[in-house]
């Protein structure tokens, strides 16, 4: 469970999410993470689209749908997770939702890595290729990178382990989706970790 600490971080860094405006994805709206007291594992998804930004939640589109139903499928409960997106902005183009850019992603990464600190999570999940960049600065090559865990040392932070797995998105459109991240997700559930005891962070870091 998370201490009152931790929650009032989370609280904090929702609003500083909600009243953001280092560039200019923030005119198009914002899904707030989701995170509950119980929240021990972090999910990084790539961006809202148009229902996630009416509803100011990640996931609540036909992606999440597949997400939620291979999820519940395989037993996870989704309260153990904090579920961000790598920009919490809608990029859009030509009226439909886009990708990130390359520096859009840069001004959010921060926001990404302290809640992952804050929620200091015993493992992370990835979803696609833009959710890759946190960790190896990559935006390609997720069918390659899948499928096996890796430790990776976040930045003035700790090493987590990290499974990187294919965007539900993806699923809509290619038959293999569904297989490989049910194997993915069976993988993140039977894999587990010891979960460092120390804290990382200060309440000065939050500060903006
Ligand atoms: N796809 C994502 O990556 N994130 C969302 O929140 C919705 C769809």
């Amino acid at each position: 469970m998370l201490g009152d600490r931790q929650v009032r971080m989370l609280e904090l860094l929702d609003k500083q999410v909600s009243s953001c405006r280092k560039c200019k994805l923030c005119h198009n709206g914002t899904a707030i993470p989701i995170w509950t007291k119980r929240s021990k594992y972090v999910m990084i998804g790539e961006a809202p689209g148009f229902n996630e930004v009416r509803k100011q939640t990640p996931f609540v589109g036909k992606a999440g749908e597949i997400l939620r139903t291979a999820m519940g499928e395989l037993g996870f409960d989704s309260r153990d997770f904090l579920i961000i997106n790598s920009v919490q902005c809608r990029p859009v183009i030509e009226n439909r939702n886009g990708k990130p850019t390359e520096r859009q992603l840069e001004k959010c990464q921060d926001y990404v890595r302290k809640y992952i600190k804050v929620v200091d999570p015993e493992k992370i999940l990835c979803l696609g290729n833009y959710s890759k960049y946190i960790f190896n600065g990559t935006t390609t090559g997720i069918l390659r990178q899948r499928g096996k865990f890796t430790d990776y040392l976040l930045e003035g932070g700790r090493e987590y382990p990290v499974l990187f797995t294919v965007h539900p998105a993806y699923c809509i459109y290619q038959d293999e989706g569904i297989p490989l991240l049910k194997e993915d997700l069976q993988l993140f559930k039977d894999t587990k970790f010891e979960r460092q005891s120390e804290w990382l962070f200060t309440e000065d870091e939050f500060k903006i």
